[in-house]
């Protein structure tokens, strides 16, 4: 039996869902068009890894939609060589998208199951220049900051202070801020002393939870 064509899935994934909806960086389509979404998902989910929508992972989370893991990396907008933070490692996906565009990437994953399964996925495609780490990602990874950009891939009631101190001068914070249902999509700002934030698109994640974040 002939199995699905992944790399085709892919291309038709970059051309509707991604360039059909205006990403345009070319950056942010060479990772899609390269990373092989299907290791990330479930076994199987893994007919539907290139479909245009979140997929389950287990523990009640997801891997977020394709369109919103390009978004939220052309908000970065990423040159190469920089320093990322992500919060909510979940699969791992989005982060392999940010480890073949930036120079470093950290991750903290509240969930030690997730942490340790995207490890493993991302190290057997041989990602070197990512590291994650299991606790509270609302306090940030003050260890390795200040980061040139931080994307938070779970929805916060407010923009957690933590992340805007270990943001460096001119850099970039993506985060999903609202309620527990819905969030508005936004990018903060932080030159010298001051922060700026606008609103990209309304959106739907699962909820950002620590000290900094939602209760449990
Ligand atoms: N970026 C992920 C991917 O590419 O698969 C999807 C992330 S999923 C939508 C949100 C993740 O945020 C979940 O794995 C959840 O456990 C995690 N999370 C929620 N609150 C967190 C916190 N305070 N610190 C770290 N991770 C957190």
């Amino acid at each position: 039996m002939i199995g699905p064509n992944f790399q085709e899935m892919r291309r038709l994934m970059v051309e509707g869902q991604l360039k059909g909806r205006g990403v345009s960086d070319e950056k942010v389509l060479a990772a899609f068009s390269k990373v092989p979404r299907e290791r990330f998902v479930p076994e199987d989910y893994q007919q539907n890894a290139y479909d245009d929508y979140p997929i389950p992972i287990g523990n009640n989370q997801t891997i977020s939609q394709p369109y919103m893991v390009a978004l939220m990396t052309e908000c970065l907008a990423l040159k190469g060589e920089e320093r990322i933070l992500e919060i909510g490692t979940g699969s791992g996906y989005q982060m392999a998208i940010l480890a073949e565009i930036a120079g470093e990437v950290y991750s903290v994953e509240r969930i030690e199951e997730l942490a340790k399964y995207a490890e493993t996925v991302l190290s057997s495609i041989g990602y070197e220049n990512c590291r994650i780490k299991v606790g509270d990602g609302t306090l940030g990874w003050e260890e390795n900051s200040p980061y040139d950009g931080i994307i938070v891939t779970a929805g916060a009631p407010n923009v957690p202070k933590s992340l805007i101190e270990q943001l460096k001068d001119g850099g970039r914070l993506v985060i999903p801020v609202g309620g527990g249902f819905s969030q508005v999509l936004t990018v903060v700002e932080k030159k010298g002393k001051s922060i700026t934030s606008r609103d990209i698109c309304g959106c739907v994640f699962v909820p950002l939870i620590g000290k900094e974040g939602w209760s449990d």
